[in-house]
């Protein structure tokens, strides 16, 4: 079971990287590590079992943030009170998105940054993916509001992009009546 310290931390250049293509059939260590990701995810997301072994709730997690750098990442949806979808994107990409923006309003976060960092990540509002599933055949998965962010932040993760460098420093809240708070 993933615990808080298998996930590594922002200061660890491993996070800077852009994650290697990933070959099918998968193999044994890729299977495990999506199982125990999403493991982490759901446990995360239910109260007591994240009380219980301390960890902090996330809904998606890529593969360089367990140190293992191959472009894939899996997204816990939770789409109603206590009922999760579960994702796994295998070397996914964006194919099209809407011209609208978005951004989470109380600010975005990520397992790997330990801190709060105020500031607009915009955002596409809609998109849709296009990756593997763990069996190697090609899916498509339109998603929107907080689930289309949930798959760009995770993106951003297999090219070394972490949230905060979307910030603009100066101006932390640029082009913010440009773009929809969520
Ligand atoms: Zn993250």
């Amino acid at each position: 079971m993933l615990k808080m310290k298998d996930i590594i931390d922002e200061k660890d250049k491993r996070l800077r990287q852009v994650s290697k293509e990933v070959t099918f059939p998968l193999s044994k260590e890729d299977k495990q590590n999506i199982h125990d990701m999403i493991e982490y995810l759901h446990n995360s997301q239910i109260d007591e079992i994240a009380k219980k072994y301390d960890l902090r709730p996330g809904m998606g997690l890529s593969a360089v943030q367990i140190g293992v750098l191959k472009r894939y990442y899996v997204v816990e949806y939770e789409y109603e009170e206590g009922k999760f979808e579960t994702y796994v994107l295998i070397n996914p990409k964006i194919i099209s998105n809407s011209v609208e923006q978005i951004y989470v309003d109380e600010g975005e976060g990520c397992l790997s940054v330990n801190r709060y960092v105020e500031g607009i990540v915009p955002r596409y509002a809609r998109v849709t993916m296009e990756a593997y599933d763990e069996e190697g055949r090609k899916i498509h998965i339109r998603a929107r509001e907080d689930l289309a962010i949930v798959f760009q932040h995770e993106l951003d993760h297999l090219n070394g992009i972490l949230f905060i460098d979307h910030i603009d420093k100066k101006d932390p809240y640029k082009n913010k009546d440009k773009m929809r708070a969520i």
